[in-house]
């Protein structure tokens, strides 16, 4: 069985969800055999204003890592990733 639970970290600065802008969390994610992390969007079901969850609050599996460093790490490069990439799009469609 899968759990996830929220855990401090605070070694490097998070980058907001680059979905939705929310607040972002460290999630510790047990399973049968093997413990990993992986930063998660706090925006739930409910919240919302389209009142859906973000889809990163649930993120694929490629987010999850070995260490707290690793996941910090792949969550702020996918997101200045998705930024760049915002601006670019905006530049085009100007
Ligand atoms: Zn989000």
């Amino acid at each position: 069985m899968d759990t996830w639970k929220e855990v401090p970290y605070h070694a490097t600065p998070l980058a907001d969800c680059n979905f939705c802008g929310s607040r972002v969390v460290m999630m510790q994610h047990t399973s049968n055999r093997t413990v990993d992390f992986a930063v998660s969007c706090t925006m739930g079901e409910g919240e919302s204003p389209l009142g859906d969850a973000c889809p990163l609050q649930d993120p694929p599996d490629q987010f999850n890592h070995a260490t707290r460093r690793e996941a910090a790490k792949y969550w702020n490069e996918w997101a200045a990733l998705g930024a760049s990439r915002r601006v670019e799009q905006q530049r085009a469609s100007a």
